[in-house]
């Protein structure tokens, strides 16, 4: 079966990881020990072509920092700056390298509102609808677009490899990522049952400010059990709020538990 490398370039909230006017133990852990930090999140899956999921204010350091010189297309889970943010990094990449429009898929609301803030550079980007529920196959994994329950027409996304050859038969593996969600919807949890790799929002230790459009770790482990994932990374960890938790904290904790559920890592690199 093809395999690819799931690289997770980002596993942060919007606030980052340290934080510039945080001086809470898990910023300050980061500022001491580099594999602590956490960037905006994003993920890029590189089989025979580039796939990257996000695009947010750091992806140029993101993409150096994992020496990918090459992104074939984007896919963006929806419209806020922390994912979108760093599009406009790829107006010379177009101009003076592939000189071919990047292809961006995203739902209309994210697609409306690259246009609204990235006009300067719409010749650089071809933009093509996805709505939830619509498939695309790119390098032998079918995306599917799942309605993800955070701002207007935000997207998470079912990765699933496309037994073939010698392959038939074998059991297709599944992957799913959902940076940004709060509770998902009874069609979305029945479509992800028994998935082998679950990526999902953690955004929040302790008390979720924000129960509708995010979870905190304790509602992802859960909702890990729940889905009966086979594996589980946390991701779009604050680790600031509302309880600050060091990395060692959180993964010595997870370490503990019967579940197979860890923090991702910005850097961290999974086979699929
Ligand atoms: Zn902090
Ligand atoms: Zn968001
Ligand atoms: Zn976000």
């Amino acid at each position: 079966m093809t395999t690819h490398n799931v690289i997770f370039l980002g596993t942060g909230a919007s606030c980052g990881v340290p934080s510039f006017y945080c001086g809470c133990k898990a910023c300050q852990e980061a500022l001491e020990i580099p594999s602590a930090q956490r960037s905006c999140s994003a993920l890029l899956i590189v089989g025979q072509q580039h796939t990257l999921i996000d695009a947010g204010p750091e992806i140029r350091t993101q993409l150096n920092r994992a020496r990918i010189s090459r992104v074939d297309q984007i896919l963006l889970t929806h419209e806020h700056f922390d994912h979108i943010g760093g599009i406009p990094q790829f107006e010379y990449y177009v101009r003076l390298g592939t000189q071919k429009p990047l292809a961006v898929y995203g739902s209309p609301v994210t697609l409306e509102a690259v246009r609204q803030q990235f006009g300067f550079m719409l010749e650089a980007l071809d933009l093509r609808v996805l709505k939830p529920w619509q498939t695309l196959a790119l390098d032998t994994i079918t995306y599917t677009a799942l309605p993800a329950e955070h701002s207007p027409d935000a997207l998470g996304f079912l990765l699933e490899l496309q037994a073939s050859g010698a392959d038939k038969g074998a059991s297709s593996r599944r992957l799913a990522y959902f940076p940004d969600t709060g509770p998902l919807r009874a069609e979305v949890l029945e479509r992800l049952r028994g998935v082998d790799i679950l990526v999902i929002d953690a955004t929040f230790n302790g008390n979720n400010w924000m129960p509708n459009s995010h979870h905190s770790i304790g509602e992802a482990i859960a909702l890990a059990q729940n889905l009966g994932a086979k594996q589980s990374y946390l991701t779009h960890l604050s680790m600031h709020y509302d309880q600050p938790i060091t990395q060692g904290e959180l993964s010595a904790w997870l370490a503990s538990l019967p579940w197979a559920v860890a923090a991702a890592q910005d850097g961290l690199v999974l086979r699929f």
